[in-house]
């Protein structure tokens, strides 16, 4: 079986915005309106449409799944085109493949917008037409450029009191991008909001038909002819700016054909040098469409990407940088990018072709794990349904149902053409908290429960406390357990007391030190007998643990090197102070004796434990907390509350800005300080101000702080 589309005929984005700004609308819409396109010129056109549209309100469409597929013909296609044979023909000739990837609009899961990005081609940015760009809108958009995701903009609720397009336009301008250039103006705003102009052809459009699927074609209102005119000579001029032959065609008085224009503007896009801006109102059923049409014009297909984002990985066994192309005929190149569980089917992981095909039935490596699987069933997610196929090539994307061991981030492949694309990093959780079941019964559930929650999401850990056996989970912040403990109760009824949140500290040592461990046990028959000497330094903050081998004569066989390894490894996770994980040193093995019948792996492991506690002890051991970045926007009357407030949790400021009327702090603040900080900058800006945070790295605690610590006052 061949592809349907040709890869030039796919976009894959997703619609990134904070929430509220109308992301859940706006998905909707679109799979509404692809829904009806798809179906122009079946049987009965007219009645078909009407049917279609009203099963799909009474279930109610909703986009739910991380990677929706929608078909979409340009509607000025359809439009042009005067009789049905006519729009089956320009379906035939300009129908797309559109994937939607979902992205999380709430900044608290960096992580999952990351992840998201990772897997897409371009964006569609959706602003709310009275706020503009708000904080959080701040927040996804960096995150975008952090992986220059080219992007167009809509700007939504354009039929709010208060919509201003200008205004709105200014503010991401003024506070995203210069590169920022309106396509279109709306014509009336607020309850007035009834079209557009589109600037590049001229045409003005009125929104016609109960679900606005209408355009219809109007003269542009005589009040704003002046300012289209001037719009769009400065949208050309930005244009040609971007190309030397269109700007000498331009200075010598021509003007470029609207192709030549579309062209280059949509290169400038997917460069990231100019960002198309459009407006409209998801929930009246404005403006989508022509916004569908930009998605075509302007953003990449996974061909357009190879240069700036190219399939890049390494070969497992070599680590040799290898690249692949978009194209069937490479090698099997796949990335798992999320792990979900759906009630009627179960475990999905969805995953994306960057090269060759993944067939049903065959077996593919999990280059990451190093294991096979078995792709035993493959679903394409519909707005409404899930369509079984047999074969995905480069640029689908998809679900396998049923996969065991691959979890997101791990690269599926060819088993014969092994590599591993760029892995996507999840940052360490740094809150925990203890959860105990409430019953029995509960205890199963419990189990269960947090085994799929980790399994769907790679910044959730569990551990267990062997010496008290509690059990105790780790996110990203505060609202991440929240959200977390609360599914666990409502999807899998699990009932548990769960304790406060903590932070997850840690310990590391500040000077070199020495120390001798000896398990020597002779008694009756089979004795015990370990022996080690090991050197502690200290690292680097964010290193980790390194291990250095240095025993030489074989005065410890190489047999137990390894378990002087594990030893020394397990000992690292109860720290000599408060039993946090010591980090960030290194530990020389350098000397010992070993027995020729007594010792075991078992009594090396003890004796290297045994060295680790005494070796860091004597090399300094101090407590690491983990530092946050936090961003506070308030209004000026607060600044000085706002920052008193942050010094006195220890923070340091680190800059201080203006955003048109409001205040920027940027600050680093211990993660301990910041519990509760919602409620409390609330109240102190009378629920004007607003912050996000994100982990940056672990620093020393003070002392005074680090005894409140061990004696458990903190
Ligand atoms: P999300 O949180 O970004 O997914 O936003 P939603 O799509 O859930 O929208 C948030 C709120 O804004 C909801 O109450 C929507 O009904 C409303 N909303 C979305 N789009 C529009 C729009 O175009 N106009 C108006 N007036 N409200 C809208």
């Amino acid at each position: 079986m061949a592809r349907n589309y040709p890869l030039k005929k796919y976009r894959n984005i997703g619609i990134i915005a904070h929430i509220d700004a109308g992301k859940t609308t706006v998905s909707e819409r679109i799979l509404f309106y692809t829904g009806i396109s798809h179906k122009i010129g079946e049987v009965h056109e007219g009645a078909a449409i009407m049917d279609w549209m009203e099963q799909e309100r009474e279930r109610g469409i909703t986009i739910t799944s991380a990677a929706t597929t929608c078909l979409w013909t340009p509607i000025r296609e359809i439009m042009r085109a005067s009789s049905d044979e006519e729009k089956i023909k320009a379906r035939e000739q300009f129908e797309h493949r559109i994937n939607i990837i979902d992205t999380p609009g709430h900044v608290d899961f960096t992580v999952e917008v990351e992840r998201s990005l990772r897997v897409l081609d371009g964006g569609v940015t959706v602003f709310d037409g009275v706020a503009g760009v708000e904080p959080q809108s701040e927040t996804v958009w960096h995150q975008a450029d952090k992986y220059a995701v080219p992007r167009i903009c809509f700007i939504n609720k354009m039929d709010r009191m208060g919509a201003n397009f200008q205004k709105s336009f200014d503010s991401i301008i003024e506070r995203l991008t210069p590169n920022a250039i309106p396509v279109q103006l709306p014509i009336g705003a607020e309850e007035h909001f009834s079209g557009v102009v589109d600037l590049l052809t001229q045409q003005a459009f009125a929104f016609a038909g109960e679900h606005g699927e209408t355009l219809n074609p109007i003269a542009i209102p005589a009040d704003m002819v002046a300012d289209v005119a001037a719009q769009r000579a400065h949208l050309i001029e930005r244009i040609v700016e971007q190309d030397e032959v269109l700007m000498e065609k331009y200075l010598g008085g021509t003007e470029p054909s609207l192709e030549e224009l579309r062209a280059v503007l949509r290169a400038a896009t997917i460069a990231n040098a100019l960002v198309p801006v459009f407006c409209g109102s998801a929930l009246k059923n404005k403006g989508v469409q022509l916004m569908l049409d930009g998605v075509i014009d302007y953003l990449p297909s996974p061909l357009d990407i190879t240069d700036s984002k190219p399939i890049k990985g390494t070969d497992p066994a070599t680590g040799v940088d290898i690249i692949r192309q978009p194209d069937d005929a490479e090698p099997l190149t796949a990335m798992a990018f999320k792990v979900a569980t759906d009630p009627f089917v179960g475990n999905l992981t969805y995953f994306r072709v960057y090269s060759g095909v993944i067939k049903k039935g065959s077996y593919v490596l999990n280059a990451t794990k190093d294991i096979q699987e078995r792709i035993g069933r493959i679903v394409r997610m519909h707005a409404n349904h899930r369509e079984d196929v047999d074969e995905m090539f480069a640029g689908d994307l998809g679900a396998i149902v049923g996969l065991k061991n691959t979890t997101t981030g791990d690269t599926l492949c060819d088993p014969a053409q092994p590599i591993i694309l760029e892995k996507i990093t999840f940052p360490e959780p740094v809150i925990s908290l203890r959860i105990e079941p409430k019953t029995k019964n509960d205890q199963e559930k419990l189990g269960l429960a947090l085994k799929r929650l980790a399994d769907e999401d790679p910044t959730f850990r569990v551990t267990g406390n062997a010496d008290t056996g509690e059990t105790i989970i780790w996110g990203m912040g505060e609202l991440h357990l929240e959200i977390l403990v609360d599914r666990m109760k409502r999807e899998f009824n699990v009932e548990a007391n769960v304790g406060r949140p903590q932070v997850s500290y840690k310990e590391t040592i500040t000077k070199e030190g020495e120390a001798e461990g000896k398990y020597i046990r002779q008694s009756g028959g089979r004795g015990q007998y370990g022996h080690v000497r090991i050197r502690l330094k200290s690292l680097e903050r964010g290193k980790g643990f390194v291990f250095v081998n240095q025993i030489k004569g074989g005065v410890i066989p190489q047999e137990f090197i390894s378990a002087v390894e594990k030893g020394i490894k397990e000992a690292l996770t109860k720290g000599v102070i408060a039993g946090y994980l010591l980090t960030d040193l290194e530990v020389i093995l350098y000397d010992g004796s070993y027995h020729e019948v007594d010792s075991s792996e078992a009594a090396f492991k003890i004796a290297a434990s045994m060295a680790l506690q005494d070796g860091a002890r004597a090399s300094g051991p101090v407590l690491l907390e983990p530092i946050m970045k936090v961003q506070v926007i308030a209004p000026q009357e607060y600044l000085g509350d706002v920052t008193g407030d942050v010094s006195s949790k220890r923070g340091r400021i680190e800059e201080l800005s203006d955003r048109s009327t409001m205040k920027v702090i940027d600050a680093m603040v211990p993660l301990s300080e910041m519990f509760g900080y919602a409620t409390k900058l609330r109240s102190m800006t009378q629920g004007r101000g607003s912050f996000t945070m994100e982990f940056n790295h672990y620093e020393e605690v003070p002392k005074n702080i680090e005894l409140q610590i061990v004696e458990g006052k903190k």
